[in-house]
């Protein structure tokens, strides 16, 4: 048996293309299964009231189930987070082309697929079909607030959201490169990449670039839930590897966590050695996560995403992606410890 509110948490931490469109999406499910009490939810986790097609069989199973308007063969899925990923499977297939052009807001996106003919087939262009669309229209946008308090309730965020720090800047270029650019720039382009990446989930997400002291930096990131400064490494050796640095002496299990999980996906998106699964230390004397760590930030780590003293083929496009993977390490981080 699925329950509604394990629905509305894995709707809440499951990563969507649109994350705008949540509400809406969750808005629908509460119309067509009275809030989980269908059967075809509760015992399929299908609260969408979707038919099986063809083009769900990757996502989804066909069964047969009798629902007030007859008996029709409906989609069934294994798990919640397929239910999900399975509805945006269905507004995929070819009666809905042309939805990503028209979803800039939740009721421009209910509005095309209901004419499109998620409600009662195609639109025929009667005025008794239009009544049956706008209806429909109308009954799912008076729920987005309600999905919206409810989503609210699951969000993997407890605070304010993520502080990116672009490290150096402003009459400090940071370490020199071999790669013809300097510190301060790839930072830039990969705190940019990470708020991208943290932003497409629904987290809110800052950037500071570099005002005042170190140690007054990790002060602004007061009440965040995490604090990452940006960084490249150097050294002279020329072996490449991925590091992120935690504060040494205020640091405590969840900084670490958060650490080895950055260390580990920056390592693997640029195909570099991963240095502290390697053994190295990642407590360091760090004034500006000390700064962080003297409030009430919940962890705070310095990335140095790969040796810019080392020739890579293209560090901008090394940063953009090494950025990326700070953000997906981030996300990764709150989803694991979110209640
Ligand atoms: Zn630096």
């Amino acid at each position: 048996m699925f329950s509604w509110d394990a629905f509305v948490k894995t709707l809440a931490q499951t990563p969507i293309e649109f994350e705008r469109l949540k509400a809406i999406q969750l808005a629908q499910a509460i119309l067509e299964s009275g809030r989980g009490l269908s059967d075809l939810y509760k015992l399929h986790a299908n609260p969408y009231g979707m038919k099986y097609r063809p083009e769900m069989a990757q996502i989804a199973t066909p069964v047969e189930y009798t629902a007030s308007d007859g008996t029709d063969i409906y989609c069934k899925f294994a798990n919640l987070e397929n239910t999900v990923k399975g509805y945006w499977v269905f507004i995929e297939r070819p009666p809905y082309q042309g939805w990503r052009q028209n979803n800039s807001t939740p009721e421009a996106f209910i509005r095309f697929i209901a004419y499109a003919g998620y409600i009662g087939g195609p639109f025929d262009g009667s005025e008794k079909d239009k009544a049956i669309k706008e209806e429909y229209i109308a009954k799912v946008l008076r729920l987005v607030p309600e999905a919206r308090q409810l989503l609210e309730k699951y969000r993997i965020w407890r605070a304010k959201g993520v502080m990116l720090e672009v490290g150096h800047g402003q009459g400090d270029p940071g370490v020199p490169g071999v790669n013809g650019i300097s510190e301060y720039d790839l930072n830039f382009i990969a705190a940019r990449a990470a708020k991208a990446t943290i932003d497409a989930a629904g987290v809110p997400c800052v950037i500071t670039d570099a005002a005042g002291s170190l140690y007054n930096i990790g002060k602004l990131a007061a009440g965040h839930d995490v604090f990452c400064s940006i960084h490249h490494n150097s050294a002279t050796s020329s072996a490449q590897g991925a590091e992120v640095l935690v504060h040494r002496t205020k640091t405590d299990p969840a900084d670490l966590r958060l650490s080895a999980i950055m260390s580990a996906e920056i390592a693997k998106e640029l195909g570099i050695r991963d240095r502290i699964a390697g053994g190295r230390d990642p407590r360091q004397s760090l004034a500006i996560l000390s700064g962080a760590e003297d409030t009430d930030v919940r962890v705070s780590v310095l990335a140095l995403l790969y040796f810019i003293s080392v020739r890579v083929p293209n560090a901008r496009d090394w940063s953009q992606r090494g950025g990326q993977a700070v953000g997906r390490a981030i996300l990764k981080w709150l989803r694991e410890t979110a209640g």
